[in-house]
């Protein structure tokens, strides 16, 4: 050990890691341990907001949470650093400003990096949303775009946006961002016509996994809006001034287009693939969310492969499963501290998901129940308010209460016969 009490360090203050802190403090005395956080920055962002930011339809403020906010900083050590990487066998963490810090047990939570498959140009030339500041710079950059383009006279040019890939993530995004284009044009006395949106999907429909009925509702309600979709289509490169479209009968290049990347994720490769093996881009993880061989080190979130006895694949990575992951490594690691050997396995109790399509739409399957329109916004919507009470209980809640106002006024649409 490192010193008297054993030495908690948790990386990342995203979901997993910001909620394993929040248990610790709570099961834990102070003499039992000392736990330190380390994060980028110094606030805590819900990324399952993040494409509200992105597409400029959402308040930043709203989805901030400053990290003092919600752990008690008596108890536990904040470090506000950038994790460069992980020495496994000196037990250590290396930082960029704050030199190296030693653990005794680590919590790995540093969330995930879009996954590029080696498709040239998109590291350079596409955005990505991938994180607070990302999504600030996709908002910023369709604002100039459109500040630029009002100021086009031939009316034969057209504002081209693609967004690449029609997962959970494009779909969300894309129909954030037909609600925005709508702004912008009146806004910058703009031609709704001259403006292209696109979504591009390398499969055969959108929400590949995902309900065919609700896949098609989500596919149906973007095209009244103004989306165009691109199936069976891979983004095949990217550069500055647009993109090359690939299917089966051929190529098509689109520019001038400013090309948004939401193909895929892979875990944080500051860990996965280089402090810890990650054969499919994660860290496979034992059912106490431990990698084997190595008994102090819990990885979580969407850094973590957990296989899913069902399918035999990995869960899809998600913040409903980090949120459940961490209840499990805090008690596993309280266990640990108080020398007992029998850990718990995790076993999560999957509840369903939602797409949003734009702010008052949306479909999805909750409880094995589908839903689709105002009751599927109401239901994302108490989906985030429990997420807001387990993280920093009714004043969290409360004090960001637009979700809370939401899920009322949702509720009376519903209940008013309002779609
Ligand atoms: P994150 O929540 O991403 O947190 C990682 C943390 O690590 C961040 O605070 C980051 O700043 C910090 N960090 C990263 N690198 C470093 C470093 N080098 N040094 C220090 N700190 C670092 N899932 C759902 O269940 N439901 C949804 O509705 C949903 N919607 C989504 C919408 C979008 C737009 C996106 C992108 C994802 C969505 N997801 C959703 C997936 C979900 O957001 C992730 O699975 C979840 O955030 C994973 O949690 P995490 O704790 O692993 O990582
Ligand atoms: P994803 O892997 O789920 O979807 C990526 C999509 O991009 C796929 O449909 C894939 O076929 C497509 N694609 C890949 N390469 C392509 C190419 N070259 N050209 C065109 N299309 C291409 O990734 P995601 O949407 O970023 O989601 C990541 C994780 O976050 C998932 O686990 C997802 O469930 C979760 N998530 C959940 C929600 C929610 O529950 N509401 C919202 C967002 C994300």
């Amino acid at each position: 050990m490192t010193n008297q009490k054993p030495r908690i360090v948790i990386l990342g203050a995203g979901y997993g890691g910001i909620l394993t802190t929040v248990h610790l403090q709570k099961l834990l005395q102070s003499d039992e341990a000392e736990i330190i956080l380390i994060n980028k920055h110094d606030y805590h962002y819900q990324t399952t907001l993040l494409h509200e930011v992105a597409a400029g339809t959402g308040d930043e403020n709203r989805i901030c949470i400053p990290i003092k906010e919600v752990i008690d900083t008596q108890r536990i050590r904040f470090i506000k650093d950038t994790v460069l990487g992980v020495q496994k066998e000196e037990r250590q963490v290396i930082l960029s400003h704050s030199g190296t810090i030693t653990y005794d047990y680590l919590v790995v939570a540093l969330g995930f990096q879009p996954a590029t498959f080696g498709i040239p140009g998109i590291l350079e030339h596409a955005l990505t949303i991938r994180s607070m500041n990302s999504a600030r710079k996709i908002r910023n950059k369709i604002e100039s775009l459109f500040a630029d383009f009002a100021r086009v006279k031939d009316v034969k040019e057209s504002l081209t946006l693609i967004v690449g890939g029609a997962g959970f993530t494009g779909i969300e995004f894309v129909g954030e961002l037909v609600e925005r284009v709508s702004e912008l044009c009146k806004k910058h006395e703009v031609d709704r016509q001259r403006v292209r949106l696109l979504n591009v999907e390398g499969g055969p429909g959108i929400l590949g996994a995902f309900d065919p009925s609700l896949a098609a509702y989500a596919k149906e309600s973007l095209q009244r809006m103004g989306v165009e979709f691109r199936l069976s289509t891979r983004i095949k490169s990217v550069d500055a001034q647009g993109a090359i479209l690939a299917t089966d009968q051929g190529e098509e290049r689109i520019s001038p287009a400013t090309v948004i990347w939401t193909g895929g994720v892979q875990g944080n490769s500051v860990v996965c693939g280089t402090a810890f093996d990650a054969p499919r881009g994660r860290i496979p993880v034992e059912k106490d969310l431990r990698i084997k061989g190595y008994e102090n080190v819990f990885v979580i979130g969407d850094c973590s492969a957990v296989m899913d006895p069902q399918t035999e694949r990995p869960f899809p990575p998600t913040a409903q499963l980090a949120v459940m992951q961490s209840t499990t490594c805090a008690r596993n690691l309280t266990s640990l501290i108080r020398g007992e050997r029998s850990l718990e396995a995790f076993h999560p109790l999957m509840k369903g998901s939602v797409a949003s399509i734009g702010a008052h739409d949306g479909a999805g399957v909750i409880l094995g129940l589908k839903t689709r329109g105002k009751l599927a916004v109401l239901a994302k919507a108490i989906v985030d308010n429990r997420y807001l009470y387990i993280l920093g209980g009714p004043k969290l809640l409360f004090g960001r209460g637009k979700f809370t106002m939401y899920c009322m006024q949702t509720a009376y649409t519903a209940s008013s016969g309002g779609k």
